[in-house]
């Protein structure tokens, strides 16, 4: 049966149903597969003859699993992050299953950050935040694997850290994992090589794991499912509207108190209550309308131009899309408000403001990263 097979490649074991889980291979490349006994799944498949790796989702247990077998090894762990999504970056769980290994923080998309700040402050916010989850990295690095900024540095900081250890790539999902690990492919390696045909014994976990010089091995392990994303509710195209693919520039808008600004349809903030006119910047996709109204006709000026002005999402999402569910919050210091994945608003001291967010995107409040 089906359960039996295993990639030779990775060691996942071999299923022909799901092309985002581990051991995927199309059924026709299965058939040619089980008469030769020489069966690759699509990702190593890829992998080998075009360097080309694709991200592989695993479940939650099987993800537990895997951080547990870290734990006990002897690696340097390289945790990446979003930068832009930290909050939906963390590993739960993170800090046992670090264990007593090294490991080093690496926050990604660095390319949207703006032009106008400087780098070294998102590197002691990202610290803070570390600190306050009760992780202490030995090192903080952000890279863009998408433009392929500082991932050479990157890779100089880990060959130096990790002694002569395994090093194990781990980060939810999204995160661009397999971006970082395309780009470390491509650059450091010879492609025959790549994948082994060594197996942790009794996993089926579809773990990707580069050579390195002194017989120790860089391994990538799929990512968690990570379940409040927009990409659940979005199509493509709104999904391409709702996502910064360039530097952000952030937008300043001077507000008094009762008035409401939305992120297209897809979110709504409310200045509820404070003294004087004061600035509030949003850091979202550029491309992203963002419609200034009084906060008294919010949900009726809503209710009229979802899908028209405010968009995205597109009017046909009408009935599916979920509703907005309203947090409030009072900020004593200067704040970001954060929705997950779309980005942030940066509020001043002694506000009460709210955030609107779909159901499922979680609406927070952190100090300010700015
Ligand atoms: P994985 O699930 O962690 O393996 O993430 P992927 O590598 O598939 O990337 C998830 C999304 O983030 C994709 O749309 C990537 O294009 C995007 N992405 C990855 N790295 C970067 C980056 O450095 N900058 C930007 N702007 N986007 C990135």
């Amino acid at each position: 049966t089906n359960n039996e097979l295993r990639c030779i490649g990775c060691g996942a074991v071999i299923q022909t149903d799901n092309p985002k889980e581990a051991g995927y291979t199309p059924k026709s490349a299965y058939e040619k597969g089980v008469k030769t006994n020489q069966l690759y799944c699509q990702r190593c498949f890829r992998l080998r003859h075009y360097s080309q790796i694709e991200p592989v989702n695993i479940s939650d247990d099987q993800f537990l699993k895997l951080l547990n077998q870290i734990q006990d090894t002897n690696a340097l762990i390289v945790y990446v992050v979003d930068i832009f999504n930290f909050n939906g970056s963390i590993i739960p769980g993170i800090q046992r299953f670090v264990g007593k290994n090294p490991f080093l923080l690496v926050g990604n998309k660095a390319d949207l950050i703006p032009r106008s700040i400087n780098r070294s402050k998102i590197k002691d916010w990202l610290r803070q935040r570390s600190n306050e989850i009760g992780i202490k990295p030995l090192g903080i690095q952000l890279i863009s694997a998408k433009t392929n900024q500082y991932v050479d540095q990157l890779f100089k900081t880990i060959d130096q850290l990790r002694g002569h250890r395994d090093v194990y790539i781990v980060g939810v999902t999204n995160v661009g994992k397999s971006t970082l690990m395309n780009q470390l492919i491509r650059q450091n390696t010879g492609i025959r090589e790549l994948i082994t045909t060594s197996r942790f014994p009794g996993t089926t976990l579809d773990q990707i794991k580069i050579d390195l010089n002194d017989g120790h091995q860089l391994v990538d392990t799929p990512g968690i499912v990570h379940h409040s994303e927009m990409a659940h509710y979005l199509n493509g195209k709104d999904l391409k509207i709702a996502t910064p693919q360039k530097p952000i520039k952030p937008r300043e808008y001077q507000l008094n108190s009762g008035q409401t600004l939305f992120l297209g349809g897809l979110a709504r903030f409310d200045y509820v209550n404070g003294h004087f006119k004061k600035g509030f910047t949003i850091y979202v996709n550029n491309d992203l309308l963002i419609h200034r109204t009084k906060l008294a006709n919010a949900d009726d000026v809503y209710k009229r131009q979802f899908g028209k002005l405010l968009t995205p999402p597109s009017e046909e999402y009408q009935d599916s899309f979920p509703k907005l569910v309203r947090y409030e919050f009072k900020t004593s210091y200067k704040s970001d408000l954060v929705f997950e994945g779309l980005g942030w608003i940066t509020v001043p001291s002694n506000v009460v403001i709210a955030g609107w967010a779909p159901k499922g995107m979680d609406v927070l409040i952190r100090r300010s990263m700015i």
